[in-house]
């Protein structure tokens, strides 16, 4: 059996003006990594890929630890954690923040919504797209409530329009020209991704994966596309070493983030894994482009942990 624990930020502080940043201070974590130890056997991406048959055949739980996006506090915080307990994970990254020093739409609107209140922000882009009749009706405004339970409801209304109402040119028009507005795009890049040198470092070690050139969901994209987000990133992965145990995350990991011919595709390129976001552990007959993963906040020792 496989168990994948995934992570996204860890820091020590996640404090913000509006508080929209989410993920594990460096003391969870590394609690978490104990706890995990006491349920199954840590693996590195290499033994993973050379025994995935043998893996998910057994009846003994293997562990293995992920990180989406390529942060620089994932190699900076969570790495020299990991190196304690003598511990190999897989590291995710797009190519995008890196070929073209662009921040990633995804980072952008937690940064965006972090600074901005959420009624203010409701209100700009309603106001900015007017003539493209954006305002979530009195209907979507009661959907935007009971799909985010745990927002208020300008957060909820906020959330529900820039993920469910704007196209995905009007959500980029719009975060992109607030974004650059309050932040220096260049210095967010530099101090939110990792640098050359650590991704050396993780090539060398066989623990950089693929998380595709733009963070877009791929299962929306034509095939050409897909195509196309997964080359590039193949690409600049060799650019540091040829990894013959290639892997690859879908970004979002959604049932929609993977649909067909997203694994096919994976698999023709030469990915010999891929990881959803579907939680649940691998088992004997699971899909190797499309295996489970849990977030870590759902697992042991994870915030929403529920035995
Ligand atoms: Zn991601």
């Amino acid at each position: 059996m496989l168990t994948v624990s995934n992570y996204h930020y860890i820091r020590e502080n996640f404090g913000a003006p509006f508080p929209s940043i989410f993920g594990v201070t460096p003391a969870s974590f590394e609690k978490q990594i104990v706890l995990l130890k006491t349920t199954g056997k840590f693996i590195s991406p290499d033994y993973l890929t050379d025994n995935l048959d043998f893996i998910l055949n057994s009846a003994d739980n293997y562990i293995l630890i992920t990180f989406d996006d390529g942060l620089r506090e994932q190699y900076e915080v969570a790495k020299p954690i990991l190196d304690k307990h003598n511990i190999k994970a897989l590291y995710f990254i797009n190519s995008i923040n890196h070929i073209e020093k662009e921040v990633s739409l995804v980072h952008k609107i937690h940064l965006v919504r972090s600074q901005t209140e959420p009624k203010i922000l409701l209100e700009y882009i309603e106001t900015k797209l007017s003539d493209c009749d954006v305002k979530l009706s009195e209907n979507e405004k009661q959907k935007a409530v009971s799909y985010y339970i745990y927002d208020d409801f300008n957060s909820a209304c906020l959330k529900y329009l820039l993920n469910f109402k704007l196209t995905s040119i009007q959500l980029k028009n719009v975060i992109d020209s607030l974004f650059s507005d309050k932040f220096d795009s260049e210095k967010i890049g530099t101090d939110l991704y990792m640098n050359h040198q650590q991704l050396q470092d993780l090539a060398n070690g066989n623990m950089l994966g693929s998380h595709s050139h733009s963070h877009f969901a791929l299962g929306l994209l034509s095939p050409k596309a897909i195509e196309n987000e997964m080359s590039k990133t193949i690409q600049f992965l060799n650019s540091f070493k040829e990894n013959a145990n290639l892997t690859i995350s879908y970004p979002y990991g959604t049932k929609e983030a993977c649909l067909s011919p997203v694994p096919q595709t994976a698999a023709a390129l030469g990915h010999k894994i891929g990881f959803t976001m579907e939680r649940g552990s691998n088992v004997s007959g699971a899909d190797k482009l499309l295996l489970k993963r849990f977030d870590c906040n759902d697992l042991l020792g994870g915030k929403d942990f529920k035995n």
